[in-house]
């Protein structure tokens, strides 16, 4: 499953905004005139955006019956893209704490939660396990250079993510199996 924390941090500006200020401090401008809105407090937008992911994650999961594949955070880090004022702010302590989200409410509802090794997920074919720096064409692309599977680079690391999250947990569930991980 792939997340857009960006999307869904401007979607809730105007509201925590609102929620702060039901009575809006007098103005000089003249009326209609754009008024600059006061910044949230970073620190908080996160953890209220990390609740509302984490909810819709660990629902979603629940509703289709999934277990849900968590790779390391310092990997999902690297690949979500954020405009430059929170990329500025906001720091792997969100990442991490969207991890413990997903990890609580997931237990809280009975719905599996597996962690994969994060090595490789951006580079890997998630159709033939070709690993190559080229594969990736740039930040949103990837096309295999072996087989020629293509398609958004944060679906196909997805893809892998959930393909190690079902090896992981078959190996967790048939003690005699092979654990080795699948690339
Ligand atoms: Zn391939």
């Amino acid at each position: 499953m792939v997340v857009s924390a960006g999307r869904l941090v401007g979607d809730k500006r105007s509201l925590r905004c609102a929620q702060r200020h039901p009575n809006p401090p007098p103005t000089t401008s003249f009326p209609g005139q754009a008024v600059p809105a006061e910044e949230p407090h970073p620190a908080r937008f996160a953890t209220d955006t990390n609740h509302v992911i984490a909810k819709r994650i660990v629902a979603e999961a629940e509703r289709t019956g999934r277990g849900i594949a968590l790779e390391n955070l310092r990997g999902i880090r690297g690949r979500v893209r954020l405009r430059k004022p929170q990329r500025a702010t906001l720091h792997s302590w969100a990442f991490d704490q969207l991890g413990r989200f997903i990890a609580y409410k997931a237990k809280r509802a009975g719905v599996l939660v597996v962690q994969v090794d994060p090595a490789y997920t951006s580079q890997a074919c998630s159709a033939c396990g070709h690993v190559d720096r080229n594969n990736r064409m740039d930040q949103a692309t990837f096309q295999c250079r072996s087989c020629g599977f293509a398609g958004h680079a944060d679906w196909n690391a997805a893809r892998n993510i959930a393909l190690r999250g079902v090896a992981g947990w078959a190996a967790v569930n048939q003690p005699n199996a092979d654990r080795r991980r699948v690339a």
